[in-house]
């Protein structure tokens, strides 16, 4: 190491493409800077340079960072990767060499340098070994919102920022869960995005921008964009959906939604979306209480025994207009409103009003993961409730299932009004099964209050179940192992012995 000082690197923000967005601060750097460097692609014009132009001067040195052939196949051992790597290996050497001799380089990024910008190869590279500064610059998002001239993000609403390379899936599920969105990285991957936001059921509110503050700028609706003509320079956005003018519709629709069993990582990205694109939340109030607040959403909680009426106000509502979110818990086709909705509909008098059912997660499946895997093999799933059938059918259920030696679950296993029906299930059972099957207790799972313990059958304790709870009665084939570490796990295995 020289006893010379070193120089000082800056990454420089230069905004949008309009070189009035640039900051005042970006200009002094440059104007203080002895090496200007900009990345470009090969042999191509560098966008970086083109807008900071009128601040570059003769004496500047200027340092281009020709990109490697952008095209996957490559000579190189380590492919277009490796290639890459040598690239900003090289590239960074080059810097270091001006840094190490005293002088200040500034390296010219479009937009943010740390947002998606190049410059941050050479920052990881550098950072730790000369004094350096990052000089923040207006983003391509917020270029795009403020050319669109719309509200972008508000109050409570989530902005996602997707990069338009990921695959299909993963962009929908994204697309579907948000509030807001922009999608960088256009060109080539439009179609796709397209599809997603199709996919996604988000087509209609979203808009285009094209090469936002530059030359030659374009915004428009997405869905009228011919995908031939779009390049790299573009995105796509969902503004804000708050205050968005209420379309007036002659109909509205109904989807029926489950929160899952319980806790926010169980609601999938469909039903997310759903819940926030509704006018209207229906349902029990715990359920209603899992979903964030909306402003200009309306509520109408009830307790838990109305299903018909609340299935019939849904609809009424989604025949005036109104897109209405019909919420249960769990999977909403699981002992949940999903069925009172269809039955309800089925009247000659809703037979037009759209009514859409989407999966989610049920409780069986949750208490089954905290234990391990009891439901690996044919197993039966049954309500102990004898508020809408019989005892006597449900006896005979319970009967039939534990000769066909299936795994069990058991919902509604028992409430405050409901004691005994656990213990004779249990007794039932025990005519079948051996003492010492399995049973989990799954109780509040992925709650606050959750706990999950396993029990044999014998030992089945019906002051211990309530209706927060779940049991998993095991087959003759469901085995218990502790673990290493003391815990007990239950799996059921997907082979029978003499297979
Ligand atoms: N649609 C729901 C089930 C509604 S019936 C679903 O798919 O999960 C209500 C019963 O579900 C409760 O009595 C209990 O047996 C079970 N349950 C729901 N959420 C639960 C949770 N987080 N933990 C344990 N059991 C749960």
């Amino acid at each position: 190491m020289s006893t010379q000082q070193t120089g000082r690197l800056y990454g420089v923000g230069l905004g949008p493409g309009d070189p009035s967005l640039m900051t005042v601060r970006a200009v002094q750097v440059i104007a203080e800077a002895d090496v200007v460097a900009y990345h470009s692609a090969r042999h191509g014009r560098s966008i970086a340079r083109s807008i900071a132009a009128e601040h570059i001067r003769e004496d500047h040195i200027e340092e281009r960072l020709m990109y490697p052939l952008t095209v996957e196949t490559t000579d190189h051992p380590g492919g277009y990767r490796g290639a890459l790597d040598d690239f900003y290996e090289e590239a960074s050497a080059r810097l270091a060499a001006h840094l190490d001799a005293g002088r200040t380089v500034a390296v010219l990024a479009e937009g943010d340098p740390l947002f998606y910008g190049s410059y941050q190869h050479m920052h990881k590279r550098l950072a730790h070994r000369y004094p350096t500064e990052v000089i923040p610059g207006v983003t391509s998002v917020s270029a795009a919102a403020a050319r669109l001239g719309e509200p972008l993000c508000e109050a409570e609403e989530i902005l996602t920022i997707i990069p338009g390379t990921l695959p299909e899936e993963e962009l929908t599920a994204r697309l579907a869960s948000t509030d807001s969105a922009v999608v960088m990285k256009l060109g080539r991957t439009f179609p796709t995005v397209r599809r997603a936001l199709e996919r996604a059921g988000r087509l209609d509110e979203a808009r285009y921008v094209e090469r936002a503050t530059m030359a030659g700028e374009r915004t428009a609706e997405l869905a009228d964009v011919d995908p031939e003509s779009v390049p790299y320079f573009s995105v796509a956005v969902l503004p804000s959906r708050i205050d968005a003018v209420a379309e007036v519709r002659e109909q509205g629709d109904v989807v029926v939604v489950g929160t899952g069993p319980a806790g926010p990582l169980w609601l999938t990205p469909e039903t997310r979306g759903a819940l926030a694109a509704a006018d209207d939340l229906v349902g029990y109030t715990t359920y209603l209480d899992r979903v964030p607040v909306r402003p200009g959403q309306l509520r109408h909680g009830s307790d838990n025994k109305v299903e018909a009426e609340r299935a019939e106000f849904a609809l009424d509502l989604a025949r005036r207009g109104r897109r209405v979110a019909v919420v249960s818990g769990g999977d909403p086709g699981v002992f949940a409103m999903a069925t009172a909705v269809l039955e309800a509909a089925s009247q000659d008098r809703y037979k037009d009003v759209p009514v859409r059912v989407l999966p989610g997660l049920t409780a069986a499946n949750a208490a089954a993961a905290r234990a391990g895997a009891p439901l690996g093999h044919d197993y039966a799933t049954l309500s102990l409730s004898d508020r809408l059938k019989p005892w006597e059918v449900i006896a005979e259920r319970l009967r039939a299932a534990a000769s066909a030696d299936l795994v069990l679950a058991l919902y509604n296993p028992g409430s405050r009004s409901r004691t005994w029906q656990v213990g004779k299930a249990r007794d039932l059972l025990l005519e079948h099964r051996s003492g010492a099957t399995p049973v989990v207790l799954g109780r509040d799972v992925g709650g606050d209050a959750e706990s999950v313990r396993i029990v044999t059958l014998a030992d089945l304790d019906p002051s211990e179940v309530d209706m927060r709870t779940i049991l998993i009665v095991g087959s003759s084939q469901t085995r218990l192992v502790r673990r290493g570490d003391g815990r007990q796990i239950v799996w059921t295995p997907r082979r029978y012995p003499e297979n």
